[in-house]
């Protein structure tokens, strides 16, 4: 970023304690936050449990060899 940029950079985090645990929004979640992004907190979820993965995505998944698995390292 130039300096010539400074003066329209957006921030929203100057009350952490009431900013978003996610995206740390104080008025708005951002874009990408996962309380308004469903495909957002789709992702999340398959992450951590592939048993949220959807019928659909693992059919995907299984025909292009993925296996998509919890992490055994
Ligand atoms: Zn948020």
């Amino acid at each position: 970023m130039s300096d010539s940029n400074i003066g329209s950079y957006h921030t929203n985090a100057y009350n952490a304690e009431a900013a978003c645990e996610h995206c740390e929004g104080i008025i708005r979640h951002e874009p990408w936050c996962q309380t308004i992004n469903a495909a957002v907190c789709y992702a999340r979820k398959i992450i951590a449990s592939p048993t949220e993965l959807s019928i659909g995505d693992a059919t995907i998944l299984h025909s292009l060899g993925v296996l998509w698995d919890r992490c055994h390292g």
